[in-house]
């Protein structure tokens, strides 16, 4: 790691974290501690393998944090994780297909399931993370400050899937857990709460690289707060939401369950109903077709009150009244009058309605369930069950009636009421359809006298009852004969006009979710209230060092004038002098030992070492001054080129893939950094500093880059005012020499003048003619001189438009303008063929051939066979072209001398010495460089030169 140490701090924590909870659920598969592997009951325990994951991981994370680990602890941190992603992609690609394997137990005994999953295997979703976090995690330890969109990249990862596993989290809280039921394998609580750490760590770790380019001046004002604020919205937005989404499941699910609970209850009531209608009915189907009760019948009819066949009968009816429980059982004779009626005692008579459909049951011959109704003696409400008795032997005469009369207060009022848990409001409604309208059958909880008195028009269907007499079977929602809602299970009973209503009051129901919701809000509240705090606190922490780092920042502005001043009030005689004052000044402004500046050519790609901090000469044996470096070898120093910024390392043991070492005899470092001078777009400067004993931060950089700009702007112009000295020098000699050399011409006229003076005063002397001819040479030389002169100015000021010209064409020209004193003195002149094309002002570049065959004509001295020699050597750096001759050459002594102004090595020669300045002017504008090359006196001479910017590729 190569960053500040608070950011260490929680990757460390997240580390043990992880490696605690895989060690827990370990030890709770050894020693079959179920609560150690799975922190709850009926939640799934999380897998051996997973557990074995979650501690190497972890250990991969405390490792990685140590500050001094070299390249094996890298090595086998990348190990695991590659170990990780392999166990971990191979298990996600069986768990697809369909394959579990033992293996995964690691010998712990595994067996069973959870909500429908095998208990021991790793959860698809949990091996996905995994293999994200066994990529993700080499990647930022190892791409280091290289790819800063890739940390970044990280860093919003990590943000996803802390999100993910806070849903997941808040899930288990709720009590919902997800994916428990679903098509796979979910992930236990204890494996979400690891990921979590995980996901905290690889944002710790990637957050000050991903926001290191951001803020790369130390100007990191407290404008990270957006990131901040929009994160705690999330956050904020995230509890709330999943709060709401896990109340409303919750509230469905519980519903859903009390909805089942009511069809289970009216399920069973119709059940029982059904059955006690069969009792019922099959009591009645005793005196049905029986030929026994048929002849005692007949006989008791026969015989009258006193007869055998009465006691008969009152024994059968007897015993069926008693054990059932009948309220009374009638026989009726075939006009529908009662002859006899169990038990004795007196009581209300027969109902009339009754007695009619007695006899219409005789019409019928069926046995027939008479449906409630209310006696109108009396006012009861009873039920009834009418069997004709038909005499066997004459052909099914009809004998008479056998009526049973049931009180539903005895047996079927209780049961209906009845409800099997303690509710406050659910009942049992008996209803049927008469006509337009819904008839209650029995007593309500909440009303007196209803049954068969309370009526309810079909109009109103919001009401369960009504819904219930349409024939509508289910669940439903519904205002009930209090005008409260309610939610009711509404079943018809099969072979009766009854329908039964089971409901319960909304209110009721939705009691326990009013509980549940307080706690629920109370959680979230409480999670909003950890949330408010650790953000407050990271804010608070945030404020208070960028508050610290500003002071600082202050502070050391004022000491960076205090270093540029010293450097202002430095008397240096040259740049390299100012340079090393500045670096030292540097070093001690950042605190560090060791420095550096290089200068940087971007047409080479080398560098050239100007300036090194004294103790780096004494501890550096590599360093040589002015050695050159290619870039392409250069390591992590390098970079600050290759990337265009400032290249900060603070922990230098740690691995990074762009340092490339450093030689034997370097000076160990420890930390360091590097910032390239730009200067107009270009990389003109590198500055290094090195071991700092505490990091080096942004406000290092911010200084350093400050200083180093303001300190290239007064080398600059230390170097302008070196040139304008030399200038004003070359100056002085030349209006010197102008002077003297204008002043000899001047003299020669004066004197022949007084000479003129004298020699005129005699007629006819021939020595006037003499002293004018005199003058006029003198005149003429001068005329030359301020001609050549005004052409030397003339040079890179005006001139015509560039055009390609042949080598070969300008050596022609020169020799054909130089024609007359070639033929005259007899020299032989050899041009050696070149395709060599140049680029250029055309008559400029002519002057420089002319005046070098001019030259070696003039100085042919008394060479009989005088040969120059024109032409042009092809070169690795391009052509070199030369004019020789075999003439008097000239003394080594004098190679640099005569290429300056007037200067000429014969004073009594005929040119000016302004020649060989003018084509040295020249051959400069095309970035060259002209030389001569003779032996000495006698050996001839050749003048060689260069045009790089001339020639034409
Ligand atoms: P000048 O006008 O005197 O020729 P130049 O600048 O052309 O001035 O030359 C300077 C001096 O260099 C000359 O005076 C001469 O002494 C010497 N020189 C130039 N060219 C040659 C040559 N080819 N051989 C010998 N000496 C030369």
């Amino acid at each position: 790691m190569r960053e500040p140490i608070t950011y260490i701090i929680p990757v460390r924590i997240c580390g043990a974290v992880s490696a605690g909870i895989g060690c827990a659920a370990l030890a709770g598969w050894l020693l079959e501690l179920p609560g150690l592997a799975s922190l709850g009951r009926e939640l799934i325990p999380m897998a051996p393998s997973t557990a074995l994951l979650f501690v190497a991981y972890g250990v991969a994370l405390l490792l990685a944090c140590r500050a001094t680990g070299g390249r094996r602890t890298t090595q086998f941190i990348l190990f695991i994780f590659a170990l990780g992603a392999i166990i971990s992609g191979s298990l996600l690609f069986l768990s697809m297909r369909g394959v579990l394997l033992d293996i995964e137990h690691l010998g712990i005994e595994a067996i069973g399931a959870v909500a429908g999953s095998p208990v021991g295997h790793m959860s698809p979703i949990a091996a996905v993370t995994f293999l994200l976090f066994s990529m993700l995690f080499p990647a930022l330890l190892t791409s280091g400050i290289k790819r800063p969109l890739l940390t970044k990249g990280v860093w919003w990862i990590a943000v996803i899937v802390g999100a993910a596993y806070s849903m997941l989290i808040l899930a288990y809280l709720f009590g919902t857990p997800m994916f428990y039921g679903g098509a796979f394998i979910p992930p236990a609580a204890n494996t979400t709460l690891a990921f979590m750490a995980l996901a905290i760590a690889l944002l710790a770790l990637s957050q000050p690289l991903a926001w290191q380019e951001t803020e790369p001046h130390g100007q990191e004002a407290p404008d990270s707060s957006p990131v901040l604020i929009v994160l705690f919205i999330f956050l904020v937005a995230g509890i709330i939401s999943a709060g709401n989404f896990y109340h409303r499941n919750h509230q469905k699910e519980y519903l859903s369950g009390v909805e089942r609970q009511l069809s289970a209850i009216s399920d069973l009531k119709v059940g029982e109903l059904l059955l006690w209608r069969e009792e019922r009915l099959a009591d009645a189907g005793i005196f049905y077709h029986n030929a026994d009760f048929a002849s005692s019948v007949k006989a008791f009819l026969q015989q009258g009150k006193g007869g055998q066949a009465r006691q008969r009968i009152e024994s059968w009816i007897g015993n069926i009244q008693k054990n059932h429980n009948y309220n009374r059982i009638f026989l009726l004779d075939p006009q529908g009058k009662t002859v006899l009626s169990m038990p004795q005692i007196s009581a209300e008579p027969l109902s009339d309605s009754l007695r009619q459909k007695a006899i219409k049951s005789l019409r019928t011959g069926q046995i027939t369930f008479t449906d409630f109704y209310r006696n109108e003696f009396g006012g009861k409400i009873f039920l009834g069950i009418l069997a004709p008795i038909f005499d066997q032997a004459r052909e099914g005469a009809a004998l008479g009636v056998l009526m049973i009369r049931i009180d539903p207060e005895e047996y079927l009022y209780p049961f209906i009421k009845r409800w099997p848990n303690s509710s406050t409001t659910a009942e049992t409604l008996l209803v049927r359809r008469e006509g337009n309208e819904a008839v209650f059958l029995n007593e309500l909880r909440f009303g007196r006298n209803a049954a068969l008195n309370l009526k309810l028009p079909l109009e109103e269907t919001k009401n369960p009852v009504v819904m219930a007499a349409l024939g509508k079977e289910g669940v439903v929602r519904g205002i009930d004969y209090r005008g409260r809602p309610v939610l009711a299970a509404l079943r018809s009973i099969p072979d009766s006009p009854w329908h039964l209503v089971a409901r319960m009051d909304e209110e009721e129901i939705y009691a326990p979710m009013q509980e549940r919701l307080w706690i629920t809000v109370v959680l979230i509240s409480t999670m909003l209230l950890c949330a408010g705090t650790g953000f407050g606190f990271i804010w608070r922490q945030r404020s208070a060092s960028y508050y610290k780092r500003s002071e600082q920042q202050t502070r050391r502005n004022k000491e960076r004038l205090q270093y540029l001043l010293n450097i202002f009030q430095f008397e240096s005689n040259d740049v390299k002098e100012l340079l090393d004052y500045a670096l030292n000044e540097a070093l001690r402004m950042t605190s560090s030992t060791y420095g550096y500046i290089y200068y940087y050519d971007e047409a080479t790609r080398q560098f050239v070492l100007n300036s090194w901090s004294r103790d780096v000469m004494q501890a550096c044996s590599v360093v040589s001054p002015h050695s050159l470096y290619d870039l392409g070898k250069a390591g992590i120093w390098g970079e600050a080129i290759r990337q265009r910024r400032p290249i900060m390392v603070n922990d230098f043991d740690a691995p990074d893939p762009l340092k490339k070492g450093y030689p034997e005899g370097h000076v160990p470092l420890t930390r360091f950094l590097t910032i390239p001078h730009i200067d107009h777009g270009k990389i003109v400067a590198v500055v290094g500093v090195a071991n700092k004993e505490t990091a080096y931060d942004d406000a290092d950089i911010l200084q350093l880059t400050l200083l180093m700009g303001s300190v290239w702007k007064m080398a600059e112009r230390k170097e302008k005012e070196r040139e304008i000295e030399k200038k004003n020098a070359e100056l002085e000699r030349f209006t010197y020499t102008v002077s003297h050399d204008l002043k000899s011409p001047l003299v020669t006229i004066k004197t022949f003048l007084g000479y003129l003076e004298d020699d005129i005063k005699l007629p006819d002397n021939p020595r006037v003619k003499q002293d004018l001819g005199f003058m006029h040479n003198a005149a003429d030389k001068m005329s030359q001189l301020l001609d050549e002169l005004l052409e030397l100015s003339r040079v890179g000021r005006t001139g015509n438009p560039p055009q390609s010209v042949a080598f070969i064409d300008m050596a022609n020209e020169s020799v054909r303008l130089n024609a007359g004193r070639i033929s005259e003195r007899g020299v032989s002149v050899e041009i050696i063929d070149s395709p060599v094309i140049l680029f250029g002002d055309r008559s400029r570049l002519v002057e420089i051939w002319l005046n070098l065959v001019e030259n070696a004509v003039k100085y042919g001295g008394d060479e009989p066979a005088l040969h120059v020699e024109i032409g042009c050597a092809m070169e690795d750096d391009g052509p070199v072209f030369f004019v020789r001759d075999n003439g008097i050459g000239i003394d080594p002594r004098y190679h640099k001398n005569i290429f300056n102004l007037f200067d000429k090595l014969d004073s009594g020669s005929e040119g000016t010495g302004l020649g060989l300045a003018l084509v040295k002017r020249i051959v400069e504008i095309y970035g060259g460089r002209i030389w001569v090359e003779s032996e000495g006196v006698g050996h001839g001479s050749c003048f060689r030169f260069i045009l790089p910017e001339a020639i034409q590729r």
